[in-house]
């Protein structure tokens, strides 16, 4: 089966300043302008009334003093038709607080507006005078196993592409099994269960939180100042997170595809705070953003590569004896104890065990027969029958 996989990425540019700033006006008339259009019915509910013609009106009105090239315009007129009709759904269904605003100041340039050959992404800027030449083959760290580029992103500092590659799906040899905490994802891999350390990551958010701290202490009285670096030290801790998330999950997509194994995770949208006992705030609020993104960075990688991701509900995947399914309770630590059976064993593995049982149908009975045998003999450290796998960055 052939599929259509996708990637983005950015890289720092020097932008064309007068152009973003040009179409930022430019969606704010055409905002102005396509609102007038909107109607309320009796019954309080809204409707956009914006015609073929209206549109041809606009597009023309904005294109009097428009020296750049013309797709820009129509470009510029989608978003805002986009947007407006975000914020229509959102209003009938009672849930818009304000009107609709033109606050980023980014642009969308579609594929008309650029061409691609030899490394060189070229941008139209003003129509046969004025291009933005990328040279893409400076940047090590974009994909070069792609087959064409969708849509890009212009920021003030960045250029945002999207790569798109049409993929083979492989039939998986296996399943791979996937548990994310806050400090740690512990994985079943093959037979072998592997953990990932995310101290690193839980450190720079611990980092930034002390910063964030320190600020509200002075923000009664430099309010300005206090904003202004919340906003740049969140931007910092953001990119550094997700970098390491990146890296984690490049490595673990290159290991799966070496084994051609599928993925399976937790269906998040079943997952409730049961990652965390202790229930601070911070640490739930982490631990939920820790699995979103590994999960989204995962799965996108592994889409390109070709390989399947599944989602399993974790309800009760590591309160379930994976030998008898009998209840597990809490014993020791993060030990977990069958009532029945008396398999004992750390919480995580059994929620990986769990998982990869129930998506892919299978038992892995010879790995749970080896870490019974294991713990038949002494459970001194709850660790010392893992493998335990520390990844570095
Ligand atoms: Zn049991």
């Amino acid at each position: 089966m052939k599929e259509k996989a996708v990637k983005a990425y950015s890289i720092p540019i020097n932008a064309p300043n007068d152009l973003i700033n040009a179409y930022f006006e430019a969606k704010k008339k055409a905002l102005k302008e396509i609102f007038s259009h909107i109607v309320y019915s009796q019954r309080g509910k809204v409707h956009l009334n914006f015609k073929k013609e209206d549109r041809r009106n606009l597009r023309s009105k904005l294109l009097k003093d428009w020296t750049y090239s013309k797709h820009y315009i129509d470009s510029a007129i989608n978003s805002v038709i986009g947007l407006v009709k975000g914020w229509i759904k959102l209003y009938n269904r009672g849930k818009a607080k304000s009107r609709p605003e033109i606050t980023k100041k980014t642009v969308y340039i579609k594929n008309t507006l650029f061409s691609y050959k030899n490394g060189i992404l070229k941008i139209s800027i003003e129509p046969r005078r004025r291009y933005l030449e990328v040279n893409l083959m400076k940047h090590e760290y974009l994909p070069k196993d792609f087959n064409s580029i969708g849509g890009l992103l212009l920021t003030e500092n960045k250029l945002i592409i999207t790569f798109k590659k049409n993929v083979k799906s492989i039939e998986p040899k296996g399943w791979a099994s996937f548990d994310v905490n806050l400090t740690n994802i512990t994985a079943l891999i093959n037979g072998k269960i592997v953990r990932y350390d995310l101290k690193q990551l839980y450190h720079i958010h611990r980092v930034y939180e002390k910063k964030r701290r320190r600020i509200q202490k002075f923000s009664k009285n430099k309010p300005k100042t206090a904003k202004k670096l919340m906003q740049k030290y969140s931007k910092r801790e953001k990119n550094r997170a997700k970098d390491f998330m990146h890296k984690l999950t490049t490595k673990i997509a290159e290991e799966l595809s070496e084994i051609e194994s599928g993925a399976i995770l937790e269906n998040l949208k079943n997952i409730k705070s049961r990652v965390l006992c202790k229930s601070r705030n911070l640490n739930r609020k982490l631990s939920k953003w820790n699995a979103r993104q590994f999960q989204f960075m995962l799965k996108y990688k592994l889409k390109w590569l070709g390989l399947p991701v599944k989602y399993v509900n974790p309800k009760n995947s590591s309160k379930t004896c994976p030998v008898c399914q009998a209840t597990l309770v809490a014993y020791r630590g993060r030990l977990m104890k069958c009532k029945k059976c008396e398999f004992t064993m750390d919480r995580d593995v059994v929620a990986v065990l769990n998982l990869q049982m129930w998506g892919s149908g299978v038992t892995p009975k010879a790995l749970i027969a080896h870490l019974r045998a294991m713990m038949g003999k002494r459970l001194i450290d709850q660790n010392s029958h893992l493998s335990i796998k520390v990844y570095q960055p």
